[in-house]
């Protein structure tokens, strides 16, 4: 269907993406332009907006997904850090309406800590 967003298109099989781990309620695949090397988005399956659209077993499966990918992410890219973020809604820059969590490698010097 033409109204699917692009996230939905890649959890679909439609749209290439390189996914690095899957569940049954989550997905999480290297993101198209990322931030810095192992950018990774973890979307849940169901196509909820917002976080608070998302019933709370969606939104506790996909914070479990980040929880065991992050480290993984880290050590696979040697970055010495992790920032996880949500843009959750259009002011906050969500292009994608669907909601997914930025996993971003983070390496000393990189302007993310003091
Ligand atoms: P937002 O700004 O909505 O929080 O983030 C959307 C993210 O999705 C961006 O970081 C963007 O690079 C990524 N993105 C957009 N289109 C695609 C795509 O087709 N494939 C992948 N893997 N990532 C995408």
């Amino acid at each position: 269907m033409s109204d699917r967003t692009i996230f939905e298109r890649i959890i679909d099989g439609d749209i290439p993406a390189n996914i690095v781990h899957e569940t049954e309620r989550a997905v999480a695949f290297l993101d198209a332009n990322p931030l810095a090397p192992g950018h990774t988005l973890v979307v849940p399956r169901e196509p909820h907006t917002r976080l608070r659209d998302a019933p709370p077993e969606v939104s506790e499966s996909v914070f479990e997904v980040v929880r065991t990918i992050a480290p993984a992410v880290e050590e696979a890219v040697d970055a010495d850090a992790t920032t996880v973020g949500i843009n959750d809604g259009t002011a906050a820059g969500q292009e994608v309406p669907h909601l997914h969590v930025h996993v971003v490698p983070r390496f000393e010097g990189d302007g993310g800590g003091s």
